[in-house]
């Protein structure tokens, strides 16, 4: 436990989580930290890529709660790093419904059922309560009306889906305020990471040269006890710490990608199976021109099909991006399944007979099509956690609570901001806190129990001379399959 060599704390993965407690750690002087990444790059779900000439976000894409009393840490975050953001409207979206002959939806009866399925889905919130909180479900009232048609299931979709895919009241709107910004800059979102990063690893132009940041690094299994923690990672090294932070998704820790020797108690395990992990998929497609509307009130707009949710929800770019030719369509869940396990080609075919239904059929074919795969990624295995509504704080706190060595963190431990980029930089922050917490009490416990037993010890020093041979490595080859041995330091 001693060992001068192994690291004071090993932090699982390098998204905004990660980064934040490793930062905090860093900066109250806990420098000898090892972050180990599973993919090439830091920054997790909050990812760029370069499609159609610009810059995408396959992740993360807004900074919602905005302009309210507090101020959201990740808007100061963006605001000092002068990172390129546009707001977002959505409240016109429900105006701009096309049917499948083109036809835009009158704005009363748009209007109409807009209202409907809100107080229905209010109703449905408060019916779901009261069945929790009531034992006899007798004289509770029957369930709001069941949307049935186009109009009422795309609606029903772009509530359910996205507006209020929370326990009203969100808290991140009570907190940080309604509004909310896309970024579109060149950099990515990810810009905020590296921004962070800079504080405390080694950088250079542009890029991470620490070598306390391990990226390719796939995490396989972790074997804990009083002591510390030994990590095992797929490519068959072996790190050892004192303690560990696990920042992997929600969807990871279903997934069993990681080990636990021993297992992870019960009531752990049940608070993570119970936890439900949404997919949110971004499909990008270029065209060689524009063919849609814009102007004010345009850039969102909606496709009314009879399937819930088939290619519902349209973003032009030309706000974030003008000239750039690209839109952007959201699919979620069983849809977000589908179009993962079938070719990018036959997602294009099935998007362009949706807009040749909305626009008609002369319009130009799609040049380019990206579509995100989150749940098929094994480092993420889904977008964002999503507390069913009978969850209660017993659940969050199991979620989230320590296990021996092991502190979790990630956005699905941040019990008011779940699923936000802001959720996971302030869960990183409170691990990070906790466990500088837990450092501190350790080191009072041992310097207690040295000046009970030093006057014991000095009498039988001599007999005890021992070679520390498992407690004093750093990194060790490891062979995976098969028994954990632990070869020459290398
Ligand atoms: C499509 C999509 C859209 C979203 N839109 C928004 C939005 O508009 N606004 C918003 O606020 N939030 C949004 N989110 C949610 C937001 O991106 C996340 O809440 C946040 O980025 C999570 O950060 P994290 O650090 O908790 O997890 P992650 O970013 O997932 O970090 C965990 C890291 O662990 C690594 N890892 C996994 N397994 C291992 C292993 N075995 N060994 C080593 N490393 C491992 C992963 O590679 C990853 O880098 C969106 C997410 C998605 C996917």
């Amino acid at each position: 436990m001693e060992s001068s060599n192994r690291c004071s704390v090993i932090i699982i993965g390098a998204g905004i989580s990660g980064i934040s407690a490793a930062k905090v750690l860093a900066k109250n002087g806990v420098e000898d930290i090892l972050i180990l990444e599973a993919s090439d790059s830091i920054g997790g779900r909050i990812k760029k890529q370069n499609f159609g000439n610009v810059t995408v976000e396959l992740g993360a894409g807004w900074i919602a709660g905005v302009g309210g009393k507090q101020s959201n840490p990740v808007w100061e975050l963006a605001v000092q790093s002068g990172l390129r953001t546009c707001f977002s409207d959505y409240s016109d979206a429900r105006y701009n419904i096309y049917d499948r002959s083109g036809e835009i939806f009158p704005s009363g009866l748009a209007g109409d059922t807009y209202t409907k399925a809100v107080e229905s889905a209010m109703q449905k919130l408060r019916t779901d309560r009261d069945i929790l909180l009531s034992a006899d479900v007798s004289d509770i009232p029957e369930l709001s009306t069941i949307p049935e048609t186009p109009i009422e299931l795309a609606i029903d979709f772009i509530l359910h889906d996205f507006e209020m895919a929370e326990v009203e009241p969100i808290s991140t709107y009570v907190d940080f305020g309604e509004r909310e910004f896309l970024v579109a800059d060149e950099r990515g979102y990810e810009y905020l990471l590296y921004k962070m990063a800079e504080e405390f690893l080694f950088t250079s132009e542009g890029k991470i040269l620490d070598n306390r940041l391990k990226l390719n690094t796939v995490v396989r299994e972790l074997q804990h006890s009083r002591d510390g923690v030994t990590v095992i990672t797929e490519d068959g090294y072996v790190y050892e710490a004192n303690y560990v932070i696990l920042s992997v998704s929600i969807g990871v820790l279903q997934s069993h990608l990681i080990s636990f020797n021993p297992n992870l108690p019960r009531w752990k395990m049940e608070a993570i199976e119970k936890c439900d992990v949404m997919v949110y998929t971004k499909i990008f497609l270029k065209f060689p021109k524009k063919f849609w509307p814009c102007g004010p009130g345009k850039e969102f707009f909606i496709y009314a099909h009879e399937r819930r949710g088939y290619y519902t929800f349209w973003q032009h770019m030309e706000n974030a991006y003008p000239g750039s030719n690209i839109l952007v369509v959201t699919l979620t869940n069983g849809e977000s399944k589908r179009v993962e396990s079938q070719s990018d080609h036959e997602t294009m075919r099935e998007a362009m007979e949706v807009l040749k239904n909305m626009f008609g059929p002369d319009i130009p074919e799609a040049s380019d099509i990206l579509v995100p795969r989150w749940w098929n990624n094994r480092f993420q295995r889904g977008s964002y956690s999503n507390y069913p509504i009978y969850a209660d704080s017993t659940m969050f706190e199991n979620i989230k609570a320590p296990v021996g060595r092991i502190f979790f963190t990630g956005e699905h431990t941040s019990e008011r901001f779940s699923g936000y980029v802001h959720g996971g930089y302030l869960a990183g922050i409170e691990t990070g806190e906790g466990l500088l917490e837990e450092m501190k009490s350790e080191k009072d416990r041992e310097t207690n129990s040295k000046s009970i037993l030093e006057p014991l010890l000095a009498l039988t020093l001599s007999q005890t001379e021992a070679v520390g041979g498992l407690q004093t490595c750093d990194i060790h080859r490891h062979l995976f399959h098969g028994n954990t041995k632990r070869e020459a330091i290398l």
